[in-house]
């Protein structure tokens, strides 16, 4: 379904690709999608990926352009990533999809180069890997829990809600499985909504709630956290490493997601801030392939929960990577980001 290659200078091409979702995906805040398009990068033998979200103001063709803008200005030593990252930082601004798929592409290089899988480039222990969750998207109670029905082989569910039913929901998927649910609200209650519904979910052995209020209302998440049991972890709200010093006191922990933070070296920072500020991590994604998928999975030996499943709702994934063993995640021996 790729487009064709498109040459943006000597050392970067770039691919579209539209990713067909094997079930319609709905949130709280977004209509139901069938595909989501990804863009694939190829910097000096490394590959990188990003899935744009036009809720962070960026789509494939925003970064096609970042990607044109960019080439010419990328310094000669391509080894060292943090001299390339502070060139593309100033370079390309707010593209943080962009920037991500370049910053994989370099860590991808130089773990070739070098002979050695991510995890090993950073010092990290592979056997550290959490298990990811399985993401049940926003629908019926009674689809819901046909969907959870079909997630048998993942040990932990992520479930979005953000409906007048959600209370609903959780007890039809509770009549289905007794698995851990992480519960997903993509912004969609108000601080005094979200207290009252936490205080239930609590009953039905929900672990944590992510992002229950709006992104920028950090007195409502505080609020929320102040008053419910369960811990209450930020995604819309905490982009990148600066936005933790604020957020520190109104959550207990954070969702990194390297198309949010641009990359692999600022999800390394998000890690050592949150983890300075006694946080909870998360590392998430969008639906990506493999690729995408993979790359994040090298950082999970560092964090608590892994919500890496992009790959598992699509239909055409054009890479091979990061495994599950009954929902743990293994991660690749080969190379860079050991994908194929
Ligand atoms: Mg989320």
């Amino acid at each position: 379904m790729g487009n064709p290659l498109s040459e943006n200078s000597m050392n970067i091409t770039s691919q579209i690709t539209n990713l067909q979702l094997k079930y319609p995906f709905k949130i709280a805040r977004r209509a139901t999608d069938a595909h989501r398009q990804v863009i694939s990068v190829e910097i000096d033998g490394g590959i990188g990926e990003t899935a744009p979200a036009r809720f962070y103001g960026e789509t494939v063709e925003t970064v096609s352009i970042a990607l044109e803008t960019i080439a010419p200005a990328l310094p000669n030593n391509l080894d060292a990533i943090h001299d390339v990252m502070a060139t593309v930082e100033t370079t390309l601004g707010g593209n943080y999809a962009a920037k991500s798929a370049i910053d994989m592409a370099l860590h991808d290089r130089l773990g070739k180069k070098l002979g050695v899988p991510l995890y090993q480039l950073w010092g990290l222990n592979p056997q550290e890997t959490p298990c990811t969750s399985f993401t049940i998207g926003l629908d019926d109670p009674e689809v819901m829990a046909e969907k959870t029905r079909h997630a048998a082989a993942y040990p932990i569910l992520k479930v979005k809600l953000g409906m007048p039913r959600d209370i609903e929901i959780i007890k039809a998927l509770r009549d289905v499985t007794d698995k851990p649910i992480y519960v997903d609200a993509n912004t969609a209650w108000t601080p005094k909504a979200a207290v009252r519904k936490i205080r239930e979910l609590a009953q039905y052995g929900v672990e944590l709630i992510e992002q229950p209020t709006k992104p920028d209302d950090l007195a409502g998440l505080k609020f929320v956290r102040e008053n419910s049991e369960l811990p209450i972890i930020a995604d819309e709200s905490v982009k990148r490493a600066s936005d933790i010093p604020a957020l520190a006191e109104c959550v207990d922990g954070i969702n990194i997601k390297l198309v949010k933070c641009g990359g692999l070296l600022e999800a390394h920072r998000m890690i050592h801030v949150a983890r300075t500020h006694g946080l909870l991590i998360m590392v998430g994604c969008m639906i990506e392939s493999s690729l995408g998928i993979t790359a994040a999975a090298h950082l999970t030996p560092l964090v608590d929960y892994a919500d890496l499943d992009g790959n598992l709702l699509i239909t055409n994934d054009l890479y091979t990577g990061v495994t599950l063993d009954n929902g743990k995640l293994i991660l690749p021996k080969r190379p860079g980001i050991g994908v194929t």
